[in-house]
């Protein structure tokens, strides 16, 4: 069989590169073994235009945000999803720093923050001392319905291998590669934290972070796009329950969802809301993080025909369809790659 890309992993990187490739025209196949705790299945699928204790502005936020609106839309309406609702983020703030630091902040740049004009109105549903700010306009992507649908059109178009890619099996030429009966001219890893175990990619500075979120149904929170933080994320999810997360971990033992993190979770939640609850599943994965916060995109200096689309960390569901996007371009048009976002900022690194 022969194809011009063949991509490894189909999680928010694989999905977006897969349609951008099909709507330049060019052929693809994509090999995925759905393993249990992938990060996009974990995610919340949140676009929060500001980030951290300082609630600055996250990198690139402004041309992200209009670029996931028409990207989402026009894949969404392809398969018949409604893959991404604006949302706000209702903020309650858990110290009097964060308050003073919200307020510092909508000082000095307003854009994206606003103040409640009645900070009363939760006061039945959940305990909050001091007050809240909103963050609008957000955008929660819908994974859980997203990443099904793509995989079902890839399965309808006979372009998915439901299998574990074996490296031993990859033969790398300077013009392509064959894979078992599969020649291509290019592979492109997207295949999330284990690329941090490649034999190509295994140098550069990925820093594997690990997350954990609860799958909650609260009855009596009306369900409405709204996500509600208080150190804690508190997102609606799919078939009417909430996602409630996550914890950052940098040292850890695998992937899969702790005990200590479903105790510290509920009792956070017994002291937030007023309401009662249930929790109804807990997930877990490992973020594809990496040193520099900046992803990784493009292709190996030493061997061309392998590229990369990976190190999203937390920010995956901007970053992906963006990204894949410029790779895309840089593949049929010879378009630049961000030489923030270049892998070849690594050519020292992987020349070795
Ligand atoms: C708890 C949690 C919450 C998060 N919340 C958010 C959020 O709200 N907003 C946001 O933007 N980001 C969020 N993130 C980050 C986001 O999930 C990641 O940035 C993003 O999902 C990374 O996508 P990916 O496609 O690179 O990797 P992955 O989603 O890990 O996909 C990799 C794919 O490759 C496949 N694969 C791997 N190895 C092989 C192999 N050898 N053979 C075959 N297939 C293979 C896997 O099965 C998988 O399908 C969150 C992450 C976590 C863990």
């Amino acid at each position: 069989m022969r194809k011009d890309v063949l991509i490894i992993g189909q999680g928010i990187c694989g999905t977006f590169l897969g349609w951008w490739l099909e709507q330049k025209g060019l052929s693809y196949i994509v090999i995925d073994e759905q393993r249990p705790h992938t990060a996009s299945r974990a995610a919340a699928g949140l676009i929060n235009p500001v980030t951290g204790r300082r609630i600055v502005k996250t990198w690139m936020i402004d041309d992200l945000l209009s670029f996931a609106g028409e990207a989402y839309g026009d894949l969404g309406a392809a398969l018949q999803v409604d893959c991404l609702t604006q949302t706000r983020v209702v903020d309650f703030f858990p110290t009097a720093q964060m308050r003073l630091a919200f307020l510092q902040r909508y000082e000095e740049d307003p854009q994206y923050l606003q103040l409640p004009s009645d900070e009363q109105h939760y006061r039945e549903l959940f305990h909050y001392d001091l007050g809240y700010g909103i963050i609008t306009p957000c955008y929660l992507a819908d994974l859980p319905r997203l990443l099904p649908a793509f995989r079902k059109r890839l399965l309808q178009q006979n372009t998915l291998i439901e299998a574990a890619f074996d490296h031993q099996s990859l033969i790398v030429e300077a013009q392509g590669i064959t894979y078992k009966d599969i020649t291509a001219d290019r592979i492109i890893f997207c295949d999330g934290i284990q690329s941090a175990d490649s034999p190509y990619f295994s140098r550069i500075p990925f820093a594997p972070n690990k997350g954990e979120a609860l799958i909650i149904d609260i009855p009596d929170l009306p369900l409405s796009a709204t996500v509600f933080k208080k150190g804690m994320t508190l997102a609606p999810w799919k078939d009417g329950l909430y996602w409630v997360g996550s914890s950052y971990e940098w040292s850890f033992t695998d992937a899969g969802p702790t005990e200590i993190f479903k105790q510290k979770t509920e009792a956070l939640l017994k002291d937030w809301l007023k309401v009662p609850f249930r929790i109804i599943d807990h997930v877990a994965s490992i973020r594809p993080a990496t040193l520099e916060r900046r992803p990784f995109v493009g292709f190996h200096p030493i061997y061309p025909a392998i590229g990369i689309l990976n190190g999203m960390g937390t920010k995956g569901c901007s970053l992906a369809p963006y990204f894949a996007h410029q790779l895309v371009e840089h593949i049929v048009h010879g378009g630049a790659i961000r030489p923030d976002a270049d892998v070849r900022r690594f050519t020292k690194i992987l020349s070795r």
